[in-house]
Parts: C-alpha cells; sequence; structure tokens
C-alpha cells in the first residue's frame, strides 16, 4: 500500500493546487496511498478519489480540523469522517464562516498601514475555500508588499506584528469527541512545534486519550527532537497510532509530499480503527 503520505492540501483550503493536481504531484513522488486533509472541510474529496483511482492509488478521505487549547491553535487530523454526520458538518460551517470574518479583520487592519483590500485576498482564495492566513499572504505577494507566503508568515502575519487575529475553534477534547462520533480517526498534527506554541500539557493528553485520541503526527517537519521523544513514549505506553507526513500546500511551503511517510502496519491500523466513511481503492 505504501509509500503513504496522509497530510496533503489543495485549494479547497490553503494549498496552490487543484485536488487532482495535489494528487498528481504525490503520485510522481512514488507514493501510493494518499489523503487530502485540507483545513475544516471535506469539499475536495470526490476530485481527489477520482484522481487517485485513475492513477491506481489509494485514498483516504481526510481533514485537518482546527481547534484550540486555551490560546493555543491545535490541528487534528481525521481521517475517515463521515461527511454528513452533522455534528461535525455544523461545526466546521461554523469554523469556515468565522474564519471569513477574522480575515477580513486581519485585512482591514493591514490595510490602514499597506494597501491592501478585502478583494485582493477574495482574488487569490478559491471559491467556496476555507480562508486562511496563507491567501492574505498571496495578496500580499500580488500587491508587491512581500515576496512570498514565507516571508509574509514571518513579517506582516507573525502574532508579533500586531495584525494577528484567532477564528473561532472548538475546544480539543470537544473536535476529538466530534471526530469519534463522526466515525473518524483523529490523530494530532505536527503535535510538538518549537516556540511559544509548544505542546498540549501530558494532563490534557492523557485526557485526550481517554476521549478517544487516537495518536500523533510524529514524523513532521515542525516536530522537535525533543517533543518526539516525548510523544513516542506516550504512543507506546498507550498503544497509540503514529504518523509521518508531508503537509505539502503545492508552492505555498517548502514541504514537499513524501517528505516524510507513514507505515502500512499504521496506515492499516487507521483503516480498522475508521468507520465513518470507507477509502477507495484502486
Ligand atoms: P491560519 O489557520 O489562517 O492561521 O493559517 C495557518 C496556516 O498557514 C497553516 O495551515 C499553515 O500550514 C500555513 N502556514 C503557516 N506558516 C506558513 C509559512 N511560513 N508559509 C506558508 N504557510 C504557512
Ligand atoms: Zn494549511
Ligand atoms: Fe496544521
Ligand atoms: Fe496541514
Amino acid at each position: 500500500m505504501g509509500p503513504s503520505d496522509l497530510h496533503l492540501h489543495s485549494v479547497h483550503s490553503d494549498g496552490t493546487e487543484s485536488a487532482s493536481d495535489v494528487i498528481a504531484a504525490a503520485h510522481s513522488a512514488g507514493l501510493r496511498t494518499v489523503a487530502l486533509t485540507d483545513h475544516d472541510t471535506t469539499s475536495g474529496w470526490a476530485e481527489a478519489a477520482e484522481a487517485a483511482a485513475s492513477l491506481g492509488m489509494t485514498f483516504l478521505p481526510g481533514m485537518e480540523l482546527s481547534a484550540r487549547d486555551e490560546w493555543r491553535s491545535v490541528h487534528l487530523l481525521a481521517y475517515l469522517c463521515d461527511p454528513d454526520d452533522v455534528g461535525l458538518r455544523a461545526e466546521t460551517e461554523r469554523i469556515r464562516a468565522d474564519r471569513i470574518g477574522r480575515a477580513e479583520r486581519i485585512v482591514r487592519s493591514i490595510g490602514r498601514d499597506y494597501p491592501l483590500t478585502w478583494p485582493d485576498v477574495v482574488a487569490q482564495t478559491g471559491e467556496g475555500a476555507t480562508v486562511g492566513r496563507p491567501h492574505i499572504a498571496d495578496a500580499l505577494v500580488a500587491r508587491g508588499i512581500v515576496a512570498t507566503r514565507t516571508e509574509a508568515f514571518d513579517t506582516i502575519l507573525h502574532p508579533r506584528a500586531g495584525y494577528y487575529e484567532g477564528h473561532y475553534a472548538p475546544d480539543v477534547a470537544t473536535a476529538v469527541a466530534l471526530i469519534v462520533a463522526a466515525g473518524g480517526v483523529p490523530i494530532v498534527a505536527h503535535p510538538s512545534p518549537s516556540g511559544r506554541a509548544r505542546m498540549m500539557s501530558p494532563a490534557l493528553i492523557e485526557r485526550l486519550i481517554g476521549i478517544g485520541l487516537a495518536g500523533f503526527e510524529l514524523d513532521h517537519r515542525e516536530n522537535t527532537e525533543e517533543g518526539k521523544r516525548t510523544l513516542r513514549r506516550v504512543a507506546e505506553r498507550h498503544d497509540l497510532i503514529v504518523t509521518g507526513s508531508s503537509d505539502y500546500h503545492g508552492a505555498g511551503k517548502p514541504n514537499l509530499p513524501g517528505e516524510n511517510t507513514t507505515s502500512d502496519e499504521m496506515v492499516s491500523r487507521i483503516i480498522a480503527q475508521g468507520t465513518g466513511i470507507a477509502p477507495v481503492y484502486a
């Protein structure tokens, strides 16, 4: 089934390529099992599944659900959720709607200091896509205010610059429960970033495992080595799933498909545990 990369973004959120182009890029990188995990939406699944099937690949429907632990933003990879689950749908609709108002407020605030308008951002955002700071970054690039997305994140979009605002997201315990209730498999994305965001507390992690947290995305370029060691021990103690993935965003980030992969054993465990929707086999 492998090599497997279970964390890829398309224009349905903040990736720069269509869902089928993302799958084609993964195929060219030698991958044979993939998941599309756009932020807070399932809208890319049909196109990605068809592209994967036509290339002889296995496709796992996925999503990266926004959650929070107090002020800290936590991302949960949710595999094989029922896309029609009422609770999960209502929550993702609420997050996506709030992301629009939040992006407008950030743009209004930036617009006091730089020539940036809301239509600039709309022009960078796919129809119906989940809006995020990357689209604001692309608008800043299009205006010639910065050279790249990464420069935008390091400067104007950095929380320290003073324009930052958060968006609505469910508490991480609520988010894990929602995914489980939708038949999905919840795995913490990039669980141990460096700097201020850091890791969730051990006590919270234990609580989430009790609610049904299935594992951690350990092999991801943003995790610290120390955090990986700690979480690997937690995973072993509780017999959890551990994954590795790229978090590919097309041209929007340097991450490349297949730069980290998930073992066949772990992919099988995700498939065995997910009951909301079946994978698509070629
Ligand atoms: P938001 O959820 O709107 O606050 O935006 C965060 C998203 O921006 C995440 O999905 C990241 O993958 C993406 N992101 C964060 N830092 C960067 C960066 N330096 N370059 C490109 N994308 C980034
Ligand atoms: Zn993203
Ligand atoms: Fe993320
Ligand atoms: Fe991601």
